[in-house]
Formats: C-alpha cells, sequence, structure tokens
C-alpha cells in the first residue's frame, strides 16, 4: 500500500542564532571573501536540509535558500537584474545581486516592498521591456548539491510564472498576458533541465492565485501550465497556494499539472473540498500546519481535519504539510530557556512544526496509537496554557470616543499657532542609528554586566548626542532616536501585560534584518509608561518639538505571534486602549507631537477582497481609540512604510491622524499618482530619500523628489522626511544624508516663498 507522504514548503534560511544575518554583513562590509560566504551559506543550508532529513520529511525543499531574496533570485534567474547594477558589477555577479538589493552609490536599488500579507519584503522585479533569459539553472544546481551532499531527492521550489510576473512592475494590465507567454518558454526550459536530472516533484509556488478576481486571468495562467506540461509531460509538478484559500477552486483542480497544494489553515479551503470535491488525478498537498505562527497545534484535532478530508480524497493522494513556506517562523524553540515552561511547552518554531507534519503522517500511515503519546501530549500542551494563568477575554465595547474634538481643518489651525513650524517642516521617522556601540550596551546590560542606571545613563548620552546633531543639521521636529528599543514591536511587548519574548525567535524582514515578534498570550493592558522618560528628556534639551514615538495598535497586533484563542480583533481593541493610556501620560508631560507608527496596516489587508472592509474598518477604530482622546493642540503623526496605498486611500483618510509620511522613494513616483486622482485633505510627508541602501543621495535628486510631490501636493501640507527610520544606517550615511535632505528642503523651500510673494 503507497504511504501518505510528509512535505515541507520551505525552511527559515537565517540559521538558529541569525548566523546568515552575521555571514552577509561580513561580506558587505568586505570582512568575508565571496568565497568564504558561499561555503558558509552552504553550509547553513545544508544544515537546514540535514534537519528537515532527520525528522523525517519526505519532500524536502531545495532551492528555497537564499542570500537575499527569492523573488531577487529569480530575476537573477532570467537574467533580470536592473541595467544599471549590471552596468555596475558586471553580468552575473554577486555583487549586482546584493547592488540591485541594496543600491550603490551610482544606482539605486529596486523597489522593496511586503511578500503578501506577510512581514517579509521582496525585491519587486522590474519588467519593462523584459526579455528574460535563463542564465544559470540556481534550482538545478541546488537540488543536484543536496543530492550529492546528503542523498536527498529534493523537491525544488520556484515562484511561479503568474506570481513572479504580478508582483513586478513596469507593464500594463493588458500586457500580462503576453508576458506571461515570454516567461513560460523560460520556465518550460528550467523544468525540462529539471526533469532530465530526474527531479520527480517540483513546487511552483503561485499564491497570487487566492488574490485573483477574474476568471479571464485564470484562463490565461491555466494556458500557461498547459504550456509547460507539454514542454515537461512527465515531471510532476505541484501548483503550490498558500495564505488564503482560493477564488477559483473548481477551476483550478483542473488546471494540468500533478498536485495542487492548499492552505487549510487561513480562509476555507475545507468548505471549497466539501463543495467541489477533488479530481482523481491528483495529489491534494494538504496545509494543515500553520506555517505562519508559533502556536502548538493539538494534534487529535489536525488528526481529525484530515480525516475529515479524507471524506473527499483518496488517503494515498494526499501529502501532509505546513500551509506555507516556513521563512515566517522562528527556526527552533529548544534553545529558548528562559520562558515560562507552561509557555514553551505551547510553542512551535519550525523543526517542531516539521515534527509535527511527521507526526500526523504517521498517525494517517500507522494509525494514531502509534503516536498516540505525542498527540496526546500536544492536545495537553494546548490545554494547560488554556489552563494557565496566560487568558484571553473577549474584548467589550463601551462607548469609547473615537472621534477628535474639533476636525481637521480647525484644529491644525490651532496646531500651528502651537507648534510654529516653517513651511515644508522637516523630520525624520524615528529612530536614529543603532551603532555596534549601542548594540553592545544592550546587550550588556541584558546580561546584567552593567546595571540599569548605567545603561540608562548611556541611553541619555545618545539622545543628547543625537539632540545636538539634529539642531547642528537644522531638522524642524526632532525626535530622541529610539535608542533604547531594540525593535519596534519587542519593546512594548516587553512592558505592556499580556505579551511575553523569546530570546532566539527571529524572522527575517528584509535582507539581512530580522525582528523578533513577541508572543501574544494574555489580556493586553498598560502597566506603567514605556516611552515618557526618554522623550520628556529629549525634550529638555532643546527648544524644537520632539516627537513621542510609538508602535500603533495594527502594527503591534500584525508583527507579533498572537494567541486565537480570542478574536484578534478583540486582540487589536486592547492594544490600543493601553496605547491610549501611554498617549495620555504623554500628553500630559507636553509631548505635542505624537507619532503612531502603523508601517504594518497594509500589509495586513487580507489576500481576499471580500475581507478587506471587516480588516479596515477594525484598523481605523482601533487606531482612532488610541488617538481620538488628545487635545486639539496636540498633533497626531503616523507612519507608514508601503508605498502602494491607493487601494486603501479612503482608510488612510479615516485614521484621522493631522500628518501621515509614507514610504515612497523605492517607488520612484506610483504613490505620486495615487494623488492625482485622490485628494487627501490633511498634511503629509512623502519619504524623499531611501534609507534601506547606505548611499548617500545628491541635493538635486531630493530636490527633485521634492518638486514632484508639490506639483500634486500643496506645499501648505508637505512635510519633508525620509522614507523611513534610521536604525539600520550608520552614523556617517544618516548625517550626511540627513544634511543634504535639509539642504534640498531649504531650497523648495526658498522657491515656494519666492512663488508666494
Ligand atoms: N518609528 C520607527 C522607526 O523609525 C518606524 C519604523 C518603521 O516604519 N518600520 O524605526
Ligand atoms: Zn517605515
Amino acid at each position: 500500500m503507497s504511504k501518505v507522504k510528509s512535505s515541507n514548503l520551505g525552511y527559515p534560511r537565517i540559521g538558529e542564532k541569525r548566523e546568515w544575518k552575521k555571514l552577509l554583513e561580513s561580506y558587505w562590509n568586505g570582512d568575508l571573501s565571496e568565497l568564504e560566504l558561499q561555503s558558509a551559506t552552504k553550509e547553513l543550508r545544508l544544515q537546514g536540509l540535514r534537519k528537515q532529513q532527520e525528522l523525517g520529511i519526505d519532500l524536502i525543499p531545495v532551492g528555497d535558500f537564499s542570500l537575499y531574496d527569492h523573488v531577487l533570485d529569480t530575476s537573477l534567474l532570467f537574467n533580470l537584474l536592473p541595467e544599471r547594477v549590471v552596468k555596475e558589477k558586471g553580468k552575473s555577479s554577486i555583487d549586482a545581486y546584493f547592488a540591485a538589493a541594496r543600491g550603490t552609490q551610482n544606482a539605486v536599488a529596486s523597489e522593496m516592498t511586503k511578500w503578501f500579507n506577510t512581514n517579509y519584503h521582496y525585491m519587486v522585479p522590474e519588467l519593462k521591456n523584459a526579455n528574460p533569459i535563463v542564465t544559470i539553472n540556481r534550482p538545478l544546481a541546488l537540488y543536484k548539491e543536496a543530492k550529492e551532499e546528503l542523498g536527498i531527492d529534493g523537491k525544488p521550489v520556484l515562484v511561479g510564472p503568474a506570481t513572479y510576473i504580478k508582483l513586478g512592475k513596469g507593464y500594463s494590465d493588458e500586457e500580462f498576458p503576453q508576458l506571461l507567454k515570454t516567461f513560460t518558454t523560460q520556465y518550460s526550459k528550467i523544468l525540462k533541465e529539471l526533469s532530465e536530472e530526474g527531479v520527480e516533484w517540483i513546487q511552483i509556488d503561485e499564491p497570487i492565485i487566492s488574490t485573483i478576481q477574474s476568471k479571464d486571468e485564470i484562463k490565461v495562467i491555466r494556458e500557461c501550465y498547459e504550456e509547460i506540461r507539454a514542454a515537461v509531460p512527465t515531471l510532476k509538478i505541484v501548483l503550490q497556494t498558500y495564505f488564503e484559500s482560493v477564488n477559483f477552486f473548481e477551476e483550478l483542480t483542473k488546471f494540468p499539472v500533478d498536485g495542487i497544494g492548499l492552505d487549510f489553515v487561513h480562509g476555507d479551503s475545507l468548505a471549497d473540498l466539501v463543495q467541489y470535491g477533488f479530481p482523481e488525478d491528483k495529489v491534494l498537498f494538504a496545509g494543515v500546519i500553520d506555517g505562519r505562527n508559533v502556536w502548538r497545534a493539538n494534534l487529535e484535532k489536525k488528526v481529525d481535519l484530515v480525516e475529515t478530508i479524507q471524506l473527499y480524497v483518496d488517503k494515498e493522494r494526499i501529502i501532509i504539510q505546513p500551509s506555507c513556506s516556513l521563512l515566517h517562523v522562528p527556526v527552533t524553540k529548544q534553545t529558548e530557556s528562559t520562558l515560562n515552561p507552561i509557555l514553551k511547552n505551547a510553542l512551535s518554531f519550525a523543526d517542531e512544526k516539521l515534527d509535527e507534519v511527521v507526526t500526523i503522517t504517521t498517525a494517517l500511515n500507522q494509525g494514531a496509537q502509534q503516536v498516540e503519546a505525542k498527540i496526546e501530549e500536544s492536545a495537553q500542551a494546548v490545554h494547560s496554557l488554556d489552563a494557565s494563568t496566560y487568558q484571553q477575554t473577549p474584548f467589550e465595547e463601551k462607548s469609547y470616543v473615537t472621534q477628535r474634538e474639533l476636525p481637521f481643518n480647525d484644529r491644525i489651525v490651532e496646531q500651528q499657532k502651537r507648534l510654529q513650524l516653517p513651511l515644508l517642516p522637516t523630520t525624520t521617522i524615528g529612530s536614529l542609528p543603532q551603532t555596534a556601540e549601542v548594540r553592545s550596551q544592550r546587550l550588556k546590560w541584558r546580561k546584567t554586566e552593567i546595571t540599569d542606571a548605567v545603561y540608562e545613563e548611556y541611553i541619555r548620552s545618545e539622545i543628547k548626542k543625537w539632540i545636538e546633531i539634529q539642531e547642528d543639521i537644522g531638522l524642524d521636529v526632532l525626535v530622541h532616536g529610539e535608542f533604547e528599543r531594540t525593535d519596534m514591536v519587542e519593546y512594548f511587548g516587553e512592558k505592556l501585560n499580556g505579551f511575553e519574548v523569546t530570546k532566539f525567535g527571529w524572522v527575517q524582514s528584509y535582507g539581512s534584518r530580522c525582528v523578533k515578534p513577541p508572543l501574544i498570550c494574555g489580556d493586553v493592558s498598560f502597566e506603567k509608561p514605556m516611552t515618557v522618560n526618554e522623550s520628556i528628556y529629549a525634550q529638555s534639551l532643546t527648544k524644537k518639538k520632539v516627537k513621542g514615538m510609538l508602535t500603533g495598535p495594527v502594527t503591534i497586533l500584525n508583527w507579533s505571534f498572537v494567541r486565537d484563542s480570542i478574536p484578534r480583533y478583540d486582540v487589536l481593541n486592547q492594544i490600543a486602549l493601553a496605547l491610549r493610556e501611554e498617549i495620555k501620560v504623554l500628553e500630559s508631560n507636553d509631548i505635542t507631537v505624537i507619532q503612531v507608527d502603523e508601517p504594518a496596516l497594509r500589509e495586513g489587508l487580507p489576500l481576499n477582497r471580500n475581507k478587506w472592509d471587516e480588516y479596515l474598518d477594525a484598523a481605523v477604530h482601533a487606531f482612532r481609540l488610541s488617538t481620538a482622546t488628545v487635545e486639539n493642540t496636540t498633533q497626531i503623526h503616523t507612519h507608514m512604510c508601503y508605498s502602494d496605498f491607493k487601494d486603501i486611500f479612503e482608510s488612510i483618510s479615516e485614521l484621522d491622524a493631522d500628518v501621515i509620511s509614507i514610504e515612497t522613494s523605492r517607488s520612484h513616483g506610483d504613490l505620486i499618482s495615487t494623488f492625482e486622482v485622490n485628494t487627501y485633505d490633511k498634511e503629509i510627508g512623502l519619504g524623499v530619500y531611501d534609507i534601506h541602501s547606505p548611499r548617500i543621495p545628491s541635493v538635486e535628486e531630493i530636490k527633485e523628489n521634492i518638486d514632484r510631490a508639490l506639483k500634486i501636493i500643496p506645499a501648505s501640507q508637505f512635510w519633508i522626511n525620509p522614507d523611513c527610520g534610521l536604525k539600520t544606517r550608520k552614523e556617517t550615511e544618516t548625517i550626511g544624508a540627513l544634511r543634504v535632505m535639509v539642504a534640498a528642503a531649504q531650497k523648495a523651500r526658498e522657491e515656494q516663498l519666492i512663488k508666494l510673494s
């Protein structure tokens, strides 16, 4: 009898202790040669593969490992790195690859944006006049490597053609079918070589399918798969979707592929299965373990779920796997030595998730009694957490204030009176460079090698130093610099009730940057002021206004790992109320400009459009719950690092923030066109330079960005700021770039004043 198999979709690339990050950064700093980088990262890659092998996963993904981003890898695969970087660094050089990701002094980086509804960022393919040609078949090389080194007959993973193109830019909607055709030919080439090498299964990731609304488009994509089928008749292809169920289930199951991968955790794939059934000629790759969250599964329930699936699909045609790549969860919980044991026992990171997958598979193959202890233990772990002191209670909606006293047009006048800012005021987004020194002081403090007082004194000295630098540069609204924060969410997680933080629970955010999402395990509430001391201190050093700096409720929610014993939106409102308390304390200490960052608002949009309204309403409600009770003269700022917000323009406006800053520069003006069709009536700063790149822009460039924005946004509403926080930049880069920005602002201001006179 053939047996049920287990599979994985992708494994974290960063290593248990973020070894990957360190290697990359050493290479970028010139402390590591290319050869050293390649061999060290190979070791890391093999380590991940070896673990999956030891855990007993049958279909192990290969080619998912990346030196930066899998979408950029796909661009490289098709020889589509931007010409400007190739010109500078040479065609297939690793430096051209990194230059596309990070920019150089002469070449701007590619745009970077969020991967579906995650906090992972990918490099946007530049597809204007794209002429894809396969250069080096990297998936093939990685397949061979796994086979030769470890005897693994891996399952190569590719970003699918529809997803790759849809995530790219530089073409019109009408050009999509033709572009898809062009790429299909190249995909076929790659697949042919893989097939000839003896690959059995190949995973083609098409998460874009969950976002597609039109049947015609599904048809066009289907045609592409027909062509691929014709090119590789015997290669087994799994068309993999994730993060949501799909809109055209029935059509999808008719695609000429051998397997369909569905997410059985998010959305409602089970209902689709019940309604439409599943074709007898296909294998179902069932994503039953949540690949996006860190909570341990109750395996009793998961086995039940698979047994229900078995009513519609024969047992031997089901493959058990996580719901998506494990890129979005940390590597292993084994190294967490300080967590509450009940909590730790209820967690599951990548390695543990794979073990869950294997346990379910074994239960199906050999009967549940074979793994009874493990199943029982998992149910027990979940029950223990439910019964512990970590309790979550539903949010009670009272008649909370969610409307500011005066409408914007009236309160802004009062704010202007109080703030006395020049035309086109300059500011930054909040964080300033977290130097090696800042990080080492924090580490010493965490290891209790230095006392709280010494650490606090050090933070104060950084604040003081940077208040002076900002004054010297000539910025108008200053920041304290966020030196005390490792991360904009974790920091609040450590201080609010209801959270716990891990030690090594890192996940990749963009490039080498990783974040450590806190765990929301219990009811969230305010305990004591979290940001007030630093803000008051910074304000005491200057006559200019210093912005108070908070992370907003939506972002805290989206960038945490939230338990699901109560609805997410209840947790969201709890966070919002806690932040409202903090804002009150800031206000009562004369902090008159308060920024509530919501960089994660856009990314949290559900893939399925039908769920947008519910999400946006909840997001707007929570933001206003936090901010609406301030005085008219208190200016609320918010910040978002996502440029593509034409779809949610109205909701952004409904947040009713007095000033919003948005990341713009990597979208090269796309955002600006949004304002050509929509009028925004409040104040706004469109980022005038890219902070993700070490490159210092010129005055002319920044001035150009300002001018472009001023064509459609009145100068009286416009703020001048970088794209995002500056914590990842070096001090010299930051000072250099900010000086340039202030000079460009000064020029723009002079021109405006001449115009007005
Ligand atoms: N205030 C935060 C910072 O400057 C905002 C970061 C973000 O948008 N991701 O770091
Ligand atoms: Zn940002």
